[in-house]
């Protein structure tokens, strides 16, 4: 099997000023998966090589960069999933840690779980070494604004952050990779900041198997972005492979959930998938959303 990889950086309207920061994030992330899997690494290793280099970059809305809750605080959501057995781990709510991506991959390996939250996932980071940061290193001075912002307005809804047709904040995106390595293990990760201004302790999709983020080595993989609440309510990213098994081709899974999100329950966002066979496909209800991958023959492609 030749590896392949695809990233994404959020799905919103990603005004023409960012567009070079994305595509760049996104390059660099995806270049950086792909080298993994040129030197023999699992599928594993590239998603989550790929997702640490979009975490570290502030241009995203996951680890430094991400969204300040109603609280003012960071609160994280991640999860990465190994489709030869179907195991994943998980973090959710999760503080002071740089790559909530490598604390899910922990959950996976380490424990008999797969999703820990809150404290309870700080505290077993701790026990196991993974280095905590204070609360103002994963803190930038623009969304530091933005939640200031926010706190001067009457009322602010998720909706209104999410719905092209109506005034935004600039946004930022969640990250996601999805990788097939030399011997077909397919695995998918997804990391994110949230929501501006959500909820001490909401939860997203990111986070949740099967909403967020889905792999079977026997299937496909998939990475969702965008409003979180829709994407739960539709179980995303398992609908895109019910429908592969059922025979549709990878464009057509990934626009008919994109589909359905904007139908059934009014959602905007998007997906990346791919399949068993290596085929790459992403899909968006959004003006927007920043992708790059490499497929076969290191044919490199970038969307925005
Ligand atoms: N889906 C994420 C969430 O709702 C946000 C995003 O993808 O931009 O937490």
């Amino acid at each position: 099997m030749e590896p392949c990889i695809i990233v994404h950086g959020g799905a919103w309207d990603i005004p023409e000023d960012l567009w070079d920061s994305h595509l760049r994030g996104c390059s660099a992330a995806v270049e950086e998966g792909h080298s993994f899997l040129q030197r023999g690494a699992s599928a594993v290793d590239a998603v989550e090589a790929a997702v640490k280099v979009m975490e570290e970059d502030p241009t995203f809305d996951a680890g430094l960069g991400s969204f300040l809750n109603a609280d003012g605080e960071v609160e994280m959501d991640a999860t990465i999933m190994d489709g030869d057995d179907l195991s994943f781990g998980a973090v959710a709510a999760v503080q002071h840690i740089l790559h909530p991506i490598s604390l899910a991959r922990q959950v996976m390996e380490r424990t008999q779980h797969c999703m820990l939250v809150g404290d309870g996932a700080l505290r077993f980071a701790r026990s196991i070494g993974v280095p905590t940061v204070p609360h103002e290193s994963l803190l930038t001075q623009r969304e530091f604004e933005r939640w200031q912002e926010i706190k001067r307005r009457q009322s602010f809804e998720d909706r209104e952050f999410f719905d092209p047709t109506r005034d935004r904040y600039s946004p930022r995106g969640t990250v996601g990779a999805v990788a097939i390595d030399s011997k077909g293990k397919i695995a998918a990760a997804t990391s994110t900041g949230g929501t501006p201004n959500k909820m001490a302790g909401r939860v997203g999709d990111s986070s949740l198997v099967g909403c967020g983020n889905y792999a079977d080595s026997k299937c496909a993989g998939v990475s969702a972005t965008g409003w979180g609440e829709p994407l739960m309510k539709t179980v995303i990213a398992r609908r895109v492979c019910h429908s592969l098994e059922d025979g549709m081709n990878v464009k057509q899974a990934g626009d008919e959930a994109i589909r359905y999100l904007e139908d059934r329950v009014k959602g905007y966002g998007g997906v990346i998938i791919l399949d068993k066979d290596g085929n790459m496909s992403y899909s968006h209800n959004t003006p927007k959303m920043a992708i790059a991958g490499i497929g076969a023959g290191a044919t490199i492609f970038k969307h925005i």
